[in-house]
């Protein structure tokens, strides 16, 4: 799969000319690569700093679960799952598994978010069921949570493997002829009469039309052109536990109240993630490990909502910071005083769960010139 740093290839003995430049290969980056490929975007570029999946996509908790957005994020949410369900199934890649998602309901006003949430849900037309304490008690065999007053069921809720999914991506971008390159070091954007300039230490590539899909870094390569996006940040994190005892697979549980979200993971693990109260500010740190505060707040809910569970040994864990629109949605089409240039950044910590939708709608914007489907997250709001 693609080129890894070598001496960068040339077109007629000058710089490699493309019709459409991607910068970042997260899995928003590499989706939108095999959906711009299969719409015939001529000619495309996907390059990374390190290489594919080198950022946020290789710390993704993999939840598809979007319950507490809009409704244009579940809508992109329940497209991407169905998109990964087709890949896992034909390409065995992805590690989509519809092992239903249940949410718990601890208190009274935690059991109306839930009677909402179905209201929600049923009238989108997707298959819920109410469960009383005890239907939740034997949905969850993998073990009896405490306190809970009612839950949600919902068949088709699903997870995945961001890391895998985005490999995915990447390789069948490669085999429908993107071009893949990494490793050369950060890149910045150069106008080149209406076109651009992909720069990087090593190399540089002259494109048509290029999309900004790097991430944390996105307002750092958009800034020097003029276009400012004020970000909120969110810091996550998650570890994956071993506990003693396990009945797996089991449904994602979802525990509003702590913020927690527990899920099986190959293997017989599970991977839990919290959302702090508040993030950081500034420019966002790769942050790689998860804090000491966090595992101990991961024992303490563990403790409160799964008891039992809480002798579990903590394998693994990780953090990372997430940008996001002060609207909590992503920033996705053309930046409307540059109209070759596109920002796909911004995804925010459930930002996996809509990538593929999203890149998919993305691509039709620039080869098909539609862009109905993306007025929720136009960039231009942001001005
Ligand atoms: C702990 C944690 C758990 C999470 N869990 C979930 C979850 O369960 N469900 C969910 O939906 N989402 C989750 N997320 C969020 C999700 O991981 C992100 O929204 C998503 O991966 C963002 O993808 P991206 O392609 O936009 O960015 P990234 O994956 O960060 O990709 C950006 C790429 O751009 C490259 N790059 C950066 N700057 C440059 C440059 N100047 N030149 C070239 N390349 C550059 C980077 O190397 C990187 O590979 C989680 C995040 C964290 C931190």
């Amino acid at each position: 799969m693609g080129q890894p740093p070598s001496a960068p290839r040339t077109m007629s003995g000058s710089r490699a000319r493309f019709d459409l430049g991607i910068v970042g290969s997260g899995i928003l980056g590499c989706a939108l690569a095999h959906h711009a490929a299969a719409l015939g975007a001529g000619r495309i570029l996907l390059y990374d700093r390190d290489h594919p999946c080198a950022g946020l996509s290789a710390r993704g908790a993999g939840a598809l679960d979007t319950s507490g957005a809009d409704p244009w994020t579940r809508r992109q949410a329940r497209e991407s799952s169905e998109e990964y369900r087709a890949i896992s199934t034909r390409w065995g890649l992805g590690a989509h598994r519809a092992e239903g998602e249940l949410h718990l309901a601890r208190d009274e006003r935690e059991a109306r978010r839930l009677e909402e949430l179905r209201a929600t849900l049923t009238e989108e037309g997707q298959r819920v069921e109410v469960l009383e304490a005890d239907a939740v008690r034997e949905r969850l065999a993998a073990g009896a949570p405490r306190g809970v007053r009612s839950g949600l069921f919902l068949p088709e809720g699903a997870t995945f493997s961001t890391a895998e999914m985005t490999f995915a991506y990447a390789e069948l971008a490669s085999q429908a002829g993107v071009d893949l390159r990494w490793g050369y070091g950060e890149a910045d954007l150069v106008r080149e009469g209406t076109g651009w300039v992909v720069r990087t230490p090593v190399a540089s590539f002259s494109a048509r039309e290029v999309v900004v899909a790097c991430g944390t870094r996105a307002p750092r390569l958009l800034a020097p052109h003029g276009v400012t996006l004020s970000a909120l940040v969110e810091r996550w994190q998650a570890c994956r536990l071993r506990p003693p005892r396990l009945a797996a697979p089991f449904p994602s549980v979802r525990e509003a109240g702590a913020g927690l979200y527990v899920r099986s993971s190959p293997g017989g693990r599970l991977v839990t993630l919290l959302r702090p109260e508040n993030g950081a500010t500034g420019d966002p740190p790769m942050d790689a490990s998860a804090d000491f505060a966090f595992l101990e707040r991961v024992a303490r809910e563990m403790h409160e909502v799964l008891p039992g569970w809480e002798e579990s040994r903590v394998e693994d864990s990780w953090a990372g910071t997430c940008l996001t629109g002060p609207d909590g949605r992503p920033w996705v089409g053309r930046w409307p005083a540059l109209p070759t240039l596109y920002v796909a950044a911004g995804l925010g910590g459930k930002g996996a769960a809509i990538a593929g939708a999203v890149a998919a709608k993305l691509a039709r914007g620039i080869v098909e010139g539609s862009w109905r489907d993306l007025v929720a997250v136009d960039p231009a709001r942001s001005i």
